[in-house]
């Protein structure tokens, strides 16, 4: 018996496993095996039917990865949730799961770029078009649905913008027509739960907070549940029609009494199964390691992150700070009713000196780590004109949220005055 709580505290410690039956093992093992003694030929026939639930062949399936699957399920208070190799392949599956050839998403603006080429490329090279909107009002998600839109898409904190999400007026609007908000939560682990503000879905770069020590690539995509499949009828028919590649199911049916977790089984048993994207249980064993201090980290970063964004916003050779702490009007608004327990570790800003300072100041930091990733429990700075954002026109980059002189940070978990220094002597270097 697993110990059940309503406190992330205790969920991400508990949740989904209590000591192993067979060794007393408290710590999660890490199942590295490919495949699963079935104990009969009869057995087998089962598990292939889905007649009973069991490990088949790690690419679908592991004990490991099922304790991480469980403990964000639980931390989302979602019903289940599918582990995957990466943060971008729990972003493909989880649309690729409802939309098909001829169908289309609307997603919000305010992307990760890696989001944003798979939808404005990879997605429309398979015939699904995504429609994007700015999510500064509602209704234009309302207003570029059509009789083909299979789900809305958005981040809830997105970088470099750091403009927090609609979800509630989004998933709402959804509603009425039978269409899934599917929020990508990885910026503001623990922060929000979009399922109690209407997401249907939630994916994760489990390689950035959920993990939060920089060792693991993982994504993780979480049912809620809470989302009437079955009454969207003709607008969700992936989930509504037979499939032929599971013997001609139709998934809302098949999967009714195991519980409200069509969406999920489906990614699993086509998704995960022909395409392969599994995470290694190492992976999973690694990201359950860091999700265990989840809460307390994230709150080290928030607090670290308001006081590093309170220091650039006094400073002479910043022209500009970009951190909801900072936000006014219904930006801020926004925050306050999404965001609880503090607003994020990412801090952006502009240097007066634009390029040349803001190279300048990337490479004169000395504690942070200069690399294309966030979420580290270490502070993490890039100079995304340069790098992440370098293919863009200057004013796609505008339009984008950065300048020539726009520095993103992700703020650690160090002491505030180690962070602080560096900050400080690499802005003395820049100007
Ligand atoms: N979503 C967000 C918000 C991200 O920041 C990232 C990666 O930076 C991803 C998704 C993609 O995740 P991964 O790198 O694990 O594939």
């Amino acid at each position: 018996m697993t110990f059940d709580s309503k406190h992330p505290e205790t969920q991400v410690l508990h949740a989904g496993w209590r000591a192993d039956p067979s060794t007393g093992s408290v710590a999660v093992p890490i199942h590295q095996t490919t495949s699963y003694q079935f104990n009969s030929t009869d057995h087998a026939s089962k598990l292939f039917a889905l007649e009973e639930l069991g490990n088949i062949y790690t690419r679908i399936m592991n004990p490991t990865n099922d304790v991480l699957e469980k403990r964000v399920a639980a931390l989302e208070g979602g019903v289940a949730a599918l582990a995957t190799a990466s943060g971008q392949s729990a972003s493909a599956f989880a649309i690729q799961n409802i939309a098909k050839v001829g169908d289309n998403i609307v997603s919000s603006t305010d992307l990760y770029g890696g989001t944003w080429n798979l939808f404005a490329n990879v997605l429309k090279d398979q015939g699904i078009e995504v429609r994007f909107v700015d999510p500064a009002d509602p209704e234009n998600f309302r207003k570029a649905t059509d009789a083909r839109t299979r789900a809305y898409y958005a981040e809830t904190l997105p970088n470099p913008k750091l403009r927090v999400f609609p979800i509630k007026e989004v998933a709402a609007i959804g509603r009425e027509m039978g269409i899934p908000l599917i929020m990508d939560n990885t910026a503001a682990a623990y922060l929000c739960r979009p399922l109690e503000h209407g997401a249907a879905v939630v994916v994760y770069s489990a390689t950035k907070y959920i993990g939060g020590h920089g060792t693991s690539v993982g994504g993780v995509i979480v049912d809620g549940g809470n989302f009437d499949w079955e009454g969207a009828g003709d607008r969700q028919p992936a989930l509504n029609t037979p499939d032929p590649s599971y013997h001609g199911a139709v998934w809302t049916q098949a999967v009714k009494p195991i519980g409200p977790v069509a969406y999920i089984i489906k990614a699993r048993t086509t998704l995960l199964r022909d395409l392969g994207s599994a995470m290694s249980p190492f992976n999973a064993f690694q990201l359950i390691q860091g999700m265990e201090t989840l809460p307390l980290r994230m709150r080290a970063h928030c607090e670290n992150a308001a006081r590093v964004a309170q220091y650039l916003s006094n400073h002479p050779a910043v022209a500009r700070v970009i951190h909801p702490s900072l936000q006014t009007g219904e930006e801020k608004r926004r925050a306050d009713a999404v965001l609880k327990g503090g607003y994020g570790g990412l801090v952006g800003f502009e240097l007066k000196g634009g390029r040349d300072a803001g190279r300048a100041f990337i490479d004169a930091l000395k504690m942070f780590y200069h690399v294309a990733n966030i979420g580290d429990a270490r502070s993490l700075a890039i100079h995304p004109a340069s790098t992440t954002h370098s293919q863009l026109t200057a004013e796609e980059q505008e339009a984008a949220g950065v300048n020539q002189g726009y520095v993103r940070l992700s703020i650690g978990i160090e002491h505030i005055d180690d962070i602080l220094a560096d900050l400080d002597q690499a802005l003395t270097v820049a100007g």
